[in-house]
């Protein structure tokens, strides 16, 4: 959360920077500020509110500078404010300061700092960093970054300029992400690849600890010790579009469309990293048959991605899988080890529970496996062993694309564990993987509903809450369903298993509430239309996401109709509905979709 970018070079900083805090805003939009190095000080520029707030405060700037920071902000400590959003200047103006992360000593530092007499001005914890640095420079910025680093706790990401220093600009970071991007005009440090996209595709990736020290001409790497560090820069794959709206009216709806592609590239690069078809290696040096179970543990959607997967993987190798909220199993004690794989699901790979929750099981001797949307983030660094989904940048804060392409992985994992445990056969192997692989033309045959979907979605703006329902691998995908949602519509819902329904929350139904169904799950239709029986006796009205309908219960029943595929395989084709019935419901309502209230993309805070 928090974006934050920094550019030094021979171009005007201004427009960088704004324009590469648009590519950013997803990770936090309550406020947002610049710093330009200035002929005396600092130009900051701070304001409440979204990017636009702060745009319009600039329009007409004639400031310009060769050197500056941004930020959009997330507030974690100090409400949305002017004076709580970044940059923050230390009190003698010297030192001008971005922060992406938490400082859990700030109150401390806060009062060591207040003693000697130094005035703070915001209420946020990261006014301390620069306080605390104008504190110890004594003419070397290197120096003094080094000893800020020893004194905070908690993690960061971190931008510095110094006035005394002219062309140089600093970051340095813990726990949370920073990649310096290299281009012909100038460098920049950011906290995610899409924001220097449209300047360079050549990034360093910084690791913890290191320090970053950038001039327009280059980047020199240094460690703790102040020792130079030699690093190798990496060349990213994503094109400049894919990080533009392309015309769509939201990013959402742009990558709920692109799904199609991104299912087809990543399956054909897991069957090839999970070892399909070709089951005796296994996947990395990663052999299945050495544990006794495996856990998957994730935060939001990529937890319930886990949740489908559970019934996958237990269906198809036999082996005890648990799902566990990351931000839950981190700490638990959780049982596990060496004979446990922990499987990780972050599309970011930067998700703070998620790491934390790698870090415990790793540290327990569990052997790790991420499944992560970006390369070189540090879930995929550290875990022992790494498969990519190939979504490209996923710009709206509610999840689609990534979400599909971590299901297809999961799926052709699956596949590959269980061919290599003897529960499938090879060829039995080869035709799930052909399933698999049916999913981007099935899923075309959705979008081309989407006509449909938006029409029955606009009448459902009127509800208050609406109940999502649906049995075994439908139930998993319920809970997509509903967290989609509530989290771009505002409206309440909750997931429930069907056949849970009557010992308790039937008492909720009545006279026009909605319920969602889904019945991708062919073996179950019986058994769900039995629930969506006893739901329409009580007065709901229904939604039924299947393969087919007898009637439409006088009127009570819609229905969007799903393709057939291997029941295991069916939540994602259901999901593709779930996320046009969400996305037109919140845009009939007239809501920021990409951008929901409250939230953010890349969750690096506790
Ligand atoms: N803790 C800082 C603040 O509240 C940064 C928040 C973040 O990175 O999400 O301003």
């Amino acid at each position: 959360m928090c974006g934050i970018i920094g550019y030094v070079g021979s171009e005007n900083a201004l427009p960088i920077i704004v324009k590469g805090l648009k590519k950013l805003e997803y990770r936090g939009y309550d406020s947002a500020g610049i710093a330009l190095f200035g002929a005396a000080g600092f130009d900051v520029v701070k304001q409440k509110g979204t990017l636009s707030a702060l745009e319009e405060r600039l329009a007409g700037s004639t400031l310009s500078s060769f050197m500056g920071i941004g930020h959009t902000r997330w507030a974690t400590h100090g409400e949305p404010s002017d004076i709580n959003s970044h940059p923050h200047v230390g009190s003698k103006g010297r030192i001008a300061v971005v922060h992406n992360g938490i400082i859990e000593n700030y109150r401390q530092l806060r009062e060591r700092l207040t003693k000697r007499g130094i005035d703070f001005v915001s209420q946020t914890d990261s006014e301390v960093i620069p306080q605390l640095a104008e504190y110890y420079y004594d003419g070397d910025m290197l120096d003094t970054v080094v000893k800020v680093t020893n004194a905070l706790g908690g993690s960061y990401a971190l931008g510095f300029m110094c006035v005394d220093e002219p062309g140089t600009l600093i970051a340095v970071k813990k726990d949370n992400p920073l990649i310096i991007g290299v281009s012909e005009h100038g460098n920049f440090i950011a906290s995610d690849v899409p924001a220097v996209l449209r300047h360079t595709n050549k990034v360093y990736y910084l690791d913890d600890a290191e320090i970053a020290v950038l001039t327009k001409d280059g980047v020199r790497f240094y460690n703790q010790d102040k020792d130079p560090v030699t690093k190798t820069p990496e060349t990213v794959t994503w094109s400049v579009d894919s990080a533009e709206k392309g015309g769509w009216p939201h990013f959402m709806l742009k990558e709920i469309m692109e799904q199609p592609k991104i299912m087809r590239d990543t399956i054909r690069a897991a069957a090839e990293q999970a070892y399909l078809p070709n089951p005796g290696a296994a996947a990395g040096g990663l052999d299945v048959a050495n544990f006794d179970k495996l856990v998957i543990t994730a935060c939001g959607s990529a937890y319930n991605a886990g949740v489908v997967a559970k019934y996958v993987f237990e269906r198809l190798c036999r082996i005890p899988v648990e799902v566990e909220l990351a931000s839950e199993f981190r700490y638990k004690d959780p049982i596990v080890d060496e004979r446990t794989l922990v499987i990780l699901v972050s599309q970011s790979g930067e998700t703070a529970d998620t790491i934390a929750a790698m870090r415990e099981a790793k540290s327990k001797g569990a052997v790790t496996l991420s499944i992560v949307n970006v390369v070189g983030s540090t879930i995929s660094k550290e875990a022992d062993h790494c498969l990519m989904t190939l979504a490209g940048p996923e710009i709206a804060v509610a999840t689609t694309k990534a979400f599909s392409a971590q299901l297809v992985v999961l799926y052709t994992l699956a596949v590959g564990f269980a061919v290599r445990l003897g529960k499938l056969t090879p060829e039995q192997g080869q035709g799930m993987l052909e399933e698999i692989e049916s999913l981007p033309e099935k899923t075309e045959t959705i979008l081309e509903q989407v006509d449909a979907i938006q029409k029955y979605a606009s009448e459902c703006i009127v509800y208050k809450s609406i109940f999502f329902i649906g049995r075994n691998i439908d139930y998993a995908i319920a809970m997509e369903g509903s967290l989609k949602l509530k989290e771009i519509s505002y409206i309440h819902s909750e997931a429930y298993a069907g056949g849970e329904l009557k010992h308790g929350t039937i008492s909720l139904v009545e006279e026009n509430t909605l319920v969602v169904a889904i019945g991708g799950c062919e073996r179950l239709h019986g058994k769900i239309m039995s629930n969506i029986e006893q739901v329409i006796s009580r007065g709901a009205k229904v939604l039924f996401i299947g393969n087919s309908r007898e009637d439409d219960m006088g009127g009570k029943l819609s229905f969007v109709a799903i393709p057939k595929v291997n029941e295991l395989f069916s939540p994602s084709l259901s999901v593709i509905v779930l996320q046009l019935f969400s996305y037109y419901v919140a845009a009939n309502k007239g809501l920021d979709i990409d951008k929901p209230r409250n939230l953010a993309k890349s969750v690096t805070v506790e």
